[in-house]
């Protein structure tokens, strides 16, 4: 089949690497030279370039996109609220509401403060946690991803399985330089889904543990579930020892269910952090915890706080959002659900990224964009309608017949 063409796409792309490191704002835009997307416009469940190509959109920013592109709704409810000014240095009524919603829809949700990405929310729940506790270091799992900044930037998805040493004594490893070493003392990385290596850690090394960190459903790697008893053996030896349990619901939050990973496993955090679908692309974070934990923040004593923190764009976006995903099915409507027969990172070696690749490559080429990362989960949106279903399916036909043939 012929190409698509992409010259408005590559005089876009050649601008933006003028100004840009790699032409791109995030290194995950970065698709190589020839096939960086340039993209225009977003509605529903499409995406078009600089082309005018349209392609039906599994990847949704990374998530955020819950309803849909550009939803009139959302769109709505923040044109009305920016007509009285965006931002102040005070509070608005905007992010109460939006925070009493949340209490009222996520399990575990006594307070919340806000932040501006799931990096920042991630970095003041590590902080909280070790005013809480009076303790520096953290747990966290191979494979999972909670931001760009250092404390948590160890042993993701992108780490070559080789160097994460053994699977009784794992490596903490750095996913960037200009990471200090000093940060790499502060993380115990551990195997996901190991509960006999998770207990024994935390049994022997429970006074220097701050936190354990956890994405509910690792969705930075191929989106594995949580063994049976994984979130709750964590939960226990987070009340036995007094660790902080945060789970990162970043990805899962107002998506798995209503009340993210904490109400469709039953199992709650004394930390929550969110982002992506609490406002649907619109940028809002957010912090949410028990009273006792969240109760750590103290003017002039454990620091939380930020110029943009529950700015009236996001909660305003937020407040549609999540009115929208209350009273309506919308969630049963995207609910699907793959069998995972993996069980943590280091068995995703099995699998084979290079045909992957091709295969969404190939995808692309017909006007569906899946994520060419294996390790990313396809996103669905409400927008997203049977026939769309449809067209991907032949899509997919087609293209792994291209692939197997090529
Ligand atoms: N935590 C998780 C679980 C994530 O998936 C991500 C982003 N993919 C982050 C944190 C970081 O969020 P952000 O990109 O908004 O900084």
């Amino acid at each position: 089949m012929s190409r698509l063409k992409l010259d408005q796409t590559q005089a876009l792309y050649q601008r933006a690497k003028a100004v840009m490191p790699w032409g791109v704002s995030s290194n995950f835009r970065y698709w190589g030279e020839a096939e960086t997307p340039v993209i225009t416009r977003g509605q529903g469940a499409y995406i078009w370039d600089a082309d005018g190509n349209r392609y039906i959109d599994y990847r949704l920013a990374f998530g955020p996109i819950i309803l849909g592109h550009a939803d009139p709704r959302v769109n709505q409810s923040v044109t009305d609220a920016i007509g009285n000014s965006t931002l102040f240095a005070h509070t608005q009524p905007l992010e109460i509401e939006v925070a009493e919603r949340m209490t009222r829809m996520c399990p575990g949700v006594e307070k919340v403060r806000y932040a501006n990405s799931g990096t920042e929310a991630t970095m003041h729940a590590l902080r909280i946690a070790r005013a809480y506790t009076n303790r520096e270091k953290f747990i966290k799992f191979e494979g999972c991803y909670h931001g760009f900044h250092d404390a948590v930037l160890f042993s993701t998805a992108t780490t070559p399985v080789g160097s994460l040493g053994s699977r009784r004594s794992p490596l903490a490893a750095q996913n960037s330089s200009g990471i200090p070493e000093v940060m790499r003392s502060l993380v115990i990385s551990l195997v996901y889904n190991d509960l006999e290596l998770l207990e024994r850690t935390v049994r022997a090394r429970y006074h220097e543990i701050a936190a354990i960190m956890v994405e509910p459903i690792a969705g930075n790697m191929a989106a594995i579930m949580p063994a049976p008893g994984f979130l709750e053996l964590i939960r226990k030896l987070c009340d036995e020892y007094g660790i902080v349990m945060i789970m990162d619901e970043v990805k899962t939050g107002f998506r798995i269910a209503r009340g993210g990973a904490a109400e469709y496993f039953g199992v709650k955090g004394d930390l929550m952090t969110y982002a992506k679908s609490l406002a649907n692309g619109f940028p809002l974070a957010a912090i949410g915890g028990s009273n006792a934990v969240m109760g750590a923040i103290e003017p002039g004593a454990v620091a939380h706080g930020g110029t943009y923190c529950g700015n009236a764009v996001g909660a305003a976006a937020a407040m549609a959002t999540l009115d929208i995903l209350a009273k309506t099915d919308a969630l049963e409507q995207i609910h699907a659900r793959g069998v995972r027969p993996i069980r943590n990172y280091r068995d995703t070696s099995r699998s084979n990224p290079a045909l992957y690749e091709r295969l969404a490559g190939a995808m692309r080429q017909r006007g569906v964009e899946v994520e060419p990362d294996w390790r990313e989960p396809l996103f669905l949106c409400v927008a997203l309608t049977p026939a769309d279903v449809e067209e991907t399916l032949n899509v997919v036909n087609d293209s792994v017949k291209e692939v197997h043939s090529g």
